[in-house]
């Protein structure tokens, strides 16, 4: 392929928390009596964020799955030729023909209203940018909760809004409209699926609105 970069595909929209969402943050500086598993957050406004590596490798994984490229291992796809390779970068490849990585992943900061919603609801009730999810941990031969079984998970309400930006890059020899596509079809599989973690309990549901623009 030829290096010669001819314009982006740039991808704006919100994505909506149909459910809680949980993307954690580090383990570090819990209070005794505090909330065990945070969020993360901005480091100076404290503020929640999506980071764009969990968007771009939660699309990728997803479209592994789908495309049947995960390999023995466990590890993402290194074979230099599919076009999860071409879109996300080959992992552990340095020696492949696919030049540069075509996807841009921002971090996704929340919008104005939802700032605006979560600060009103933060000085009415104490909360940091976030609900407090307590949760029953269950002892599965007697079915009741276990001595001390509570578990405290810090996540974005549901309802909060991120604004997110990927953008493609687009090389000369590119096939444009296939790799606009297959971004799309991740999106819509990020929406099927789940986003953060404890997807297989409820949370992390998300609505993407967006449009594709060439700049
Ligand atoms: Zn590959």
């Amino acid at each position: 392929m030829s290096n010669k970069l001819l314009h982006y595909q740039v991808f704006t929209g919100t994505l909506t928390c149909v459910t809680g969402l949980r993307i954690g943050g580090s383990k570090e500086g819990i209070e005794i009596g505090g909330v065990e598993n945070t969020i993360i957050r901005h480091p100076i406004s404290d503020l929640p964020y999506i980071p764009g590596s969990s968007l771009k490798g939660k699309m990728r994984a997803l479209l592994e799955l789908k495309y049947d490229r995960i390999k023995e291992d466990g590890k993402p796809c290194g074979c230099g030729n599919c076009l999860i390779c071409k879109v996300f970068g080959p992992h552990m490849t340095p020696h492949h023909e696919l030049g540069p990585t075509r996807i841009l992943v921002r971090d996704a900061n929340l919008t104005d209203a939802s700032r605006q919603t979560l600060e009103t609801a933060q000085s009415d009730r104490g909360l940091m940018f976030a609900e407090v999810k307590t949760e029953n941990i269950v002892n599965r031969k007697t079915g009741i909760a276990a001595d001390k079984g509570l578990r405290t998970q810090e996540r974005v309400p549901a309802d909060t809004q991120f604004a997110f930006e990927m953008a493609l890059r687009i090389f000369e020899g590119d096939e444009e409209d296939k790799i606009v596509n297959f971004v799309k079809e991740g999106l819509a599989l990020l929406e099927q699926d789940y986003l953060g973690s404890s997807g297989s309990r409820g949370y992390g549901k998300i609505e993407l609105k967006y449009k594709v623009e060439k700049k």
